[in-house]
């Protein structure tokens, strides 16, 4: 198992070593809500991650699919930490709250049509121009 938590420390979470799978996202919502190039999504069984300290507030959006994403963030420092849906039953935890480095290089990259000019994706990389199926 490994740790992560937000900036300020008031939220702290265990998660598996090892994801089902990691995201580089490149679209305009993940662009919005990490202020950066692109989001960052370590999918994990939802009942494989406990909550260790602290109680993220949730703030739900409708994606593009017409399902319901919560995305929970610290309410003090304001760190995004996770995305879940009401029906799904894995959770994607925002890759750079964890306390040791994620590798990169096994990332799948998404919605690559809107990344930014300027963004170098490694060739041997898997991408994929929009949303994994
Ligand atoms: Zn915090
Ligand atoms: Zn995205």
């Amino acid at each position: 198992m490994r740790d992560g938590g937000c900036q300020c420390g008031a939220v702290r979470y265990r998660c598996p070593n090892e994801p089902l799978a990691l995201y580089a996202c490149h679209c305009s919502e993940c662009r919005k809500q990490s202020g950066s190039a692109f989001g960052l999504s370590y999918e994990v069984p939802r009942a494989e991650v406990a909550l260790l300290a602290g109680t993220p507030r949730r703030w739900s959006r409708i994606a593009d699919s017409g399902r319901r994403r919560d995305c929970l963030f610290c309410p003090d420092c304001g760190t995004r930490l996770w995305h879940e849906g009401p029906d799904s039953d894995t959770i994607t935890i925002k890759a750079g709250t964890l306390d040791t480095p994620v590798d990169l290089s096994s990332a799948i990259h998404i919605w690559t049509k809107s990344r930014l000019p300027g963004v170098a994706i490694p060739t041997d990389a898997r991408q994929l121009p929009g949303e994994p199926d």
